[in-house]
């Protein structure tokens, strides 16, 4: 997956961005969609996407603009506060087959609500 540049519009994050499949959203402004994980590994776990089209950080690392990766970014922070993550959360990024990502379309995973211990997903 790591290596994938054609990006696949039938993964379901891309169904949801065309609202073609639910999702119970938590956030959204221009760039970034957020979401919460259908199948949650902690008490709080969103799924943050951009609304342009990457298949990993990989892709995304190379060809995304400064304006794109600094709106991610910000978006993440600002979704966490508005979650009052206050005792603090991880964000994690799969990427590709040993990375264990299975959704080819860029997305960050939120955990928070509990305290996570030193790995997971
Ligand atoms: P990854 O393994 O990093 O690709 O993560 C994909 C994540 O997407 C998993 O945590 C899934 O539970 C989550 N997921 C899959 N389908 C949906 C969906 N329809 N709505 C919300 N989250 C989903």
């Amino acid at each position: 997956m790591i290596d994938i540049i054609n990006y696949d519009s039938e993964n379901i994050f891309a169904k949801i961005l065309r609202n073609e499949m639910p999702c119970e959203k938590v956030f959204e402004n221009e760039k970034v969609l957020a979401f919460r994980d259908i199948n949650p590994q902690a008490e709080i776990h969103i799924i943050v996407i951009p609304k342009e089209k990457f298949c990993s950080f990989n892709d995304f690392s190379k060809i995304a603009s400064n304006e794109t990766i600094i709106s991610l970014n910000r978006s993440i922070g600002e979704i966490a506060n508005t979650l009052s993550l206050k005792d603090g959360y991880r964000i994690i990024c799969n990427v590709g087959m040993h990375g264990g990502q299975e959704v080819p379309h860029l997305h960050f995973h939120i955990l928070a609500g509990q305290s996570l211990g030193k790995l997971i997903l």
